[in-house]
Parts: structure tokens; C-alpha cells; sequence
């Protein structure tokens, strides 16, 4: 069985959905404080239960006979990491601690894990590759360099291999409709843009425009969630066939600032959507885009949904299906 930790959030539903298809068996451990229970189908096992907790995460891993772990419970938001750190080091770094240290008591050796372009921080070349220097800007992201720092040990000391992927900015919803997006607060831009159509906001805060970029927005680099689901699947593939450990970035390869992202939005849902210049966020790096070919190389990735109108579409379809998210 395969378990992934926060097979209930936004990334961690989509990958479970995946892994189903390719025929794994799964098991979900999660807390349910950002994750859904209705986005975990039947056919996967549900553990209700913390990471933090040694003695719940060693029972999972005996009574499930484990034999890897996808491991996306963490928290994930910059703004908030930046006003409250300790409890990103509570969560994400002594959560993974407490996860590994698990793992180690039940002999399972391989886990997969969401790293993110936050580590890099503010970099000073075009295209990110992997071995550029990391210092992040924000919280967040140090946590998760911890995490990749702290794997990287237990590869050395016990042998267990894993595989972190570096993702840019996640967006999209599986072209079913039937699982998406759906954060209380929500913080990240499309589902944020999208809910102005939805008149669940007037209109939308564009944070600075005054950044070093062709039109002063941030620029980032948008990849769909099917297509993050598909490399997690061919990461956990990479090292049940006796891959090494490695960190791979995750991206379509291509950059769109915040305005680009608002007017490619009003074509898809052709509403007008006001939008307004307010003063920058914390923690925000100017531009974030990857080149994504070590992952092509070494794994055989491509992104196959790398226009951003379909990521837009796609989230459309499910947040103006499911205005409430999951709820009811
Ligand atoms: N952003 C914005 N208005 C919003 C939400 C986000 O202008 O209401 C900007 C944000 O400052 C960043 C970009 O959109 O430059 C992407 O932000 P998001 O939170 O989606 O992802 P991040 O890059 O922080 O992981």
C-alpha cells in the first residue's frame, strides 16, 4: 500500500486519484484541518490522524504493510508563515521528523515529498534549475528546505531514498469536476481571481506593481494538478525500480505575471473582473520560473497541460460547479 499524508488536500486528492488509476493500493492519513474528507473517494483507505503523532503513524505503517509514502501534509502559506513561523516548523519540520522516525520503526524506505520553488527564493537567474544556491524569502520555504535537508540525512544514515518535487504554482482541478480546490481562507490567485466572477468578491488585490518585471506584477510559473499527480506517480515509480534520491522542479517552464493571469481569466469566464493595485505581500520573490528538464530527463516528465487558459478553464469548471468547495 501507498501512503500518502495529506491524500485529503488540494495536490494530495489529485495524486490519490492517480495512484487509484495506476492500480496502487492507498491509504490516506489525514488531520482533516485543511483536507476534506469528500475529496477522498471509497476506494482508497482513510486514517484520520496527525503526522506529529509517532505512535498513530507506526500503527498505519504495521497494520497497512506500507511500502512507500507520498507525504503532502504540511502547511503551505506564505503570508501566514511569515506572522506565524513556529508553527510551520511545528508542522512541516517536527511533523516530518516525527513521519520519518515512523517510518523508520516499520522499515519503510522510500517517500516522495512537495518541495516547493520557495526555496529558492528571490534567484537571480531566468530559469531556476535545481542546483542554484537556496535561500528563501519566507518561511515556508525554509521549512521545506529542512525537510529536503533532513531527507537527504536519512538517505546517508538508514538508506531511505526519496524523491522531492520542487513545485512552481500549482493550479487547475481534474477535468472530471468532481474534486478541486477548496482552501478556508483561500489565498492563492486563480481560485482568488475566479471569485469575483462567482460574486463571492467584489474585486480582485493585485499585491504591488511595482516589481522589476515587464508590467510590475510577480511573474510565476502556473502547472496544472493532473500533471503534478502524474510526476508523483513516475517519482514513486522511479524509486520502487531503485532510483536514487533527488530533487526535481515541477513547472510548465513558462512565466505569467499576476495581469496576465487576471486577462487570461476574463477570456475563459468572460466576466470583467475588476482588479486593483494594493502594496506588495511579505515574502513575495519577483519571478519564479523553472526550467523543467532535469525531471524530463531523469523521470520522463512532461506537462501535457501547460496553457494557462486551460489550468484557468479547468479550475472554472469545478469552483463555479462547487461555489461552496466540498461544503455543503
Ligand atoms: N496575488 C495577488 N493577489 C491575490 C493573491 C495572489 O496579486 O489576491 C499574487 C501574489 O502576490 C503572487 C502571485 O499572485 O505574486 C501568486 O500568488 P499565490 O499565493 O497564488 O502563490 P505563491 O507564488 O505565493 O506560492
Amino acid at each position: 500500500m501507498i501512503i500518502v499524508t495529506g491524500g485529503a488536500g488540494y495536490v494530495g486528492s489529485h495524486c490519490v486519484k492517480e495512484l487509484l488509476k495506476r492500480g496502487y493500493e492507498v491509504g490516506v492519513v489525514d488531520n482533516l484541518c485543511t483536507g476534506h474528507r469528500a475529496s477522498v473517494g471509497k476506494d482508497a483507505r482513510f486514517f484520520e490522524g496527525d503526522i506529529r503523532d509517532g505512535e498513530f503513524m507506526t500503527k498505519v505503517f504495521k497494520e497497512s504493510g506500507a511500502e512507500a509514502v507520498i507525504h503532502f501534509a504540511a502547511c503551505s502559506l506564505v503570508g501566514e508563515s511569515m506572522t506565524d513561523p513556529l508553527k510551520y516548523y511545528n508542522n512541516n519540520v517536527h511533523g516530518t521528523e516525527v513521519l520519518l522516525s515512523s517510518m523508520l520503526r516499520a522499515d519503510v524506505d522510500k517517500i516522495i515529498f512537495s518541495s516547493t520553488a520557495a526555496v529558492y527564493g528571490e534567484a537571480q537567474t531566468d530559469m531556476i534549475t535545481e542546483d542554484i544556491p537556496k535561500e528563501p524569502t519566507n518561511t515556508y520555504g525554509e521549512t521545506k528546505l529542512s525537510m529536503e535537508k533532513m531527507m537527504k540525512w536519512c538517505d546517508k544514515a538508514y538508506g531511505m531514498r526519496h524523491v522531492a518535487l520542487r513545485y512552481f504554482n500549482v493550479a487547475g482541478a481534474d477535468p472530471e469536476g468532481t474534486i478541486g480546490e477548496d482552501h478556508s481562507p483561500e489565498t492563492h490567485l486563480i481560485p482568488i481571481i475566479l471569485q469575483v466572477p462567482l460574486k463571492k468578491r467584489e474585486k480582485l488585490s493585485i499585491f504591488g506593481d511595482d516589481y522589476p518585471t515587464p508590467d510590475g506584477t510577480c511573474i510565476r510559473d502556473y502547472v496544472h494538478v493532473c500533471d503534478l499527480a502524474r510526476a508523483h506517480a513516475m517519482a514513486l515509480e522511479h524509486l520502487i525500480g531503485g532510483g536514487k534520491s533527488d530533487a526535481f522542479n515541477l513547472a510548465s517552464g513558462g512565466g505569467y505575471s499576476v495581469k496576465e493571469m487576471v486577462e487570461a481569466a476574463r477570456e475563459v469566464t468572460g466576466h470583467p473582473i475588476p482588479a486593483e493595485i494594493q502594496p506588495r505581500r511579505a515574502g513575495d520573490p519577483a519571478r519564479l520560473v523553472a526550467n523543467a528538464s532535469k525531471v524530463a530527463n531523469a523521470l520522463g516528465f512532461k506537462p501535457e497541460k501547460t496553457s494557462v487558459k486551460e489550468i484557468i478553464a479547468d479550475a472554472w469548471r469545478w469552483h463555479s460547479s462547487h461555489p461552496n468547495g466540498f461544503g455543503v
